[in-house]
């Protein structure tokens, strides 16, 4: 088989072992390559972070752990991020590779407000991350291309929707941007090298 990469995107503003467990679970039961993070620069679907895009990209790298990678090609580009457009480059750099978006239940469920959302499945494979208990939206345009198994899933490179039931931790940058404006700790929310940037650079506090 060629490479298989997972790619997960997000805020990370800041990221947490929420993030780092759901990366963790995808590299290992996919058995991917690798798993890389995406920081977005802005959304048209969300507030504008509250660190600076660099602040958010150094946090990552300080919590990364073999496996887990880097990618600040939305930070590069600027301007708005479209999942969309990071699939397209992501597919011409890698022809032969299986790529595999990953969402959570909340991401999947907002789905069909993204950018050409139909189009991602011609670039990528979308694995659905939840737990039982919480309610995925039918998005029926998709219903076809939904697996029942991983060996199926495995041998495709794209077009394949995977749900996989993945526990999620109860943490959220939210709660975490929240407990530090009230002054107050975040340690073993997330890795203890994030903790001393934010410390360093009282991201959050004022
Ligand atoms: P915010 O509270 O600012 O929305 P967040 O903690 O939800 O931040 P995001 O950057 O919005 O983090 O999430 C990026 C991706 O990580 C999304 O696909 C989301 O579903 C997933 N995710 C976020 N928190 C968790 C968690 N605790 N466990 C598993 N997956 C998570
Ligand atoms: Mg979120």
């Amino acid at each position: 088989m060629s490479t298989a990469l997972g790619i997960l995107g997000g805020t990370f503003d800041p990221v947490h072992h929420g993030h780092l467990r759901l990366a963790i679970e995808v590299l290992e039961r996919l058995g991917l390559d690798e798993v890389r993070l995406l920081p977005t620069a802005t959304t048209n679907l969300r507030d504008t972070p509250t660190a600076s895009p660099a602040q958010r990209l150094a946090m990552l790298e300080a919590a990364l752990v073999p496996g887990l990678v880097a990618d600040d090609r939305e930070i590069r580009r600027g301007g708005r991020s479209y999942t969309i457009d990071t699939l397209i480059e992501m597919r011409q750099e890698q022809p032969q590779a299986s790529l595999n978006f990953v969402l959570g239940a909340d991401a999947w469920n907002a789905l069909p407000r993204w950018h050409r959302w139909q189009e991602l499945l011609d670039y990528a494979n979308l694995v659905i991350a939840t737990r039982p208990g919480v309610t995925l939206t039918d998005i029926p345009e998709l219903a076809a291309a939904r697996c029942e198994t991983l060996a199926e899933f495995r041998a495709a490179r794209a077009g394949r929707v995977l749900v996989l039931p993945i526990p999620r931790l109860p943490i959220s940058s939210t709660d975490i941007r929240a407990r530090l404006q009230a002054g107050h700790r975040v340690d073993y929310f997330t890795p203890a090298a994030v903790v001393t940037l934010i410390d360093r650079e009282r991201l959050y506090r004022d």
